[in-house]
């Protein structure tokens, strides 16, 4: 379905720090402001009302406020390996899966979505 190759010129993410938000240089391998390990993270996303972060095992969610100006300080993991028949819903971009013997159902920006459903799928099958 994807071709293997990676584009060399398509950056997929930036290394910005799921934990406190600050934008780290690339090869970073903690947080220089809070320490995080920045090593294991695939992906990170903003969007309207949580941030996600995408690990080689967990799908983070970063719970925001209704205005999505900061976060309500709820997380919820997600482990990689109990989620299953994933779908990229279209043209309405919703993010469902099933999880724990329920069926989620996450809004995503358009953007975060293709970007979502660019790198999961090697993630998971890797
Ligand atoms: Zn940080």
């Amino acid at each position: 379905m994807t071709s293997p190759d990676n584009e060399p010129g398509m950056v997929l993410f930036t290394l910005v720090c799921p934990e406190c938000g600050v934008a780290n240089p690339d090869n970073s391998l903690n947080c220089m402001v809070c320490d995080r390990d920045l090593t294991n993270i695939v992906l990170f996303l903003e969007d309207d009302s949580f941030d996600l972060e995408l690990t080689d095992e967990f799908l983070i969610e970063y719970r925001k406020n209704f205005w999505g100006t900061e976060r309500t300080g709820k997380v919820i993991k997600y482990p990689l390996s109990e989620i299953s028949n994933i779908e990229y819903g279209s043209p309405i971009t919703r993010f469902k899966f099933d999880y724990n013997g329920e069926r989620l159902v996450i809004p995503l920006k358009k953007e975060n979505m293709e970007v979502l459903k660019e790198v999961l799928p090697n993630i998971i099958d890797g």
